[in-house]
């Protein structure tokens, strides 16, 4: 409880890179509403958004 921040992190699911099969890594962006991974061994970078989808815009 005291690094919530690293905590949250930790929690995130991991990623394998589509090419190297290696688990990416993890950083929170966009107020922490999105995860950018990043793989070490190459430049594929990939982002998810965390948490409930936002409701979708209907007329
Ligand atoms: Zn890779």
């Amino acid at each position: 409880m005291a690094t919530p921040l690293d905590a949250s992190v930790t929690d995130l699911p991991d990623r394998l890179c589509t090419w190297c099969r290696v688990p990416m890594k993890k950083r929170l962006v966009g107020g922490r509403q999105f995860v950018h991974y990043t793989c070490p061994k190459c430049v594929f970078q990939h982002t998810t958004r965390l948490g409930p989808k936002p409701a979708p815009a209907k007329h």
